[in-house]
């Protein structure tokens, strides 16, 4: 939606709301007496801490938990049988060179250490409700990819039907 002239875009709102959000925790976390004054951050004006290392701390904490939430939901969406392409284009990977690649491996990242990778991740099949492996968009068959559905899965099968088509191979 397009904003007005002068008027915030929704995107611009959402920003302000996520920074407001932390500073609040901020001062939750941190607060205390006479720790926070007003002062005028780059958009506007707001009580911070006074201490600007706090207002770090409440950062990186939030960060870090946005950060675990972040892999914990792309393995959610793909429990509910979104592909790693779709979770690349919400994660700002689309323009990118093999985004569903750098999709598994951003959420198989161990403790969100770039570079320090699971071989697979895990999640739920909303689908067949069976826990399901996940090594990664690497693999050619979907039983190579995916290991856990159960037998019946419709969701598997019909991925399964999908390459048998695609392919021309048979199972
Ligand atoms: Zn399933």
């Amino acid at each position: 939606m397009m904003g007005v002239i002068g008027e915030p875009t929704d995107a611009e709102r959402r920003v302000w709301q996520a920074r407001d959000m932390i500073r609040a925790l901020a001062m939750q976390w941190f607060g205390q007496g006479e720790s926070h004054r007003f002062t005028v951050t780059t958009m506007r004006t707001g009580l911070v801490l006074s201490d600007p290392l706090d207002m770090l701390r409440a950062t990186v904490l939030v960060r870090r938990v946005a950060s675990a939430q972040e892999r914990a939901y792309a393995c959610d969406a793909r429990g509910a049988g979104w592909s790693w392409a779709e979770v690349a284009g919400v994660l700002g990977f689309a323009e990118w060179d093999e985004p569903e690649v750098l999709a598994f491996e951003h959420v198989a990242e161990r403790g969100g250490r770039p570079g320090v990778r699971r071989e697979s991740v895990s999640w739920r099949c909303t689908s067949c409700e069976q826990r399901v492996t996940d090594t990664g968009p690497f693999g050619s068959h979907p039983t190579d990819v995916e290991s856990g559905h159960a037998e019946a899965c419709a969701r598997h099968r019909a991925e399964i039907a999908a390459w048998v088509e695609r392919t021309g191979w048979g199972q």
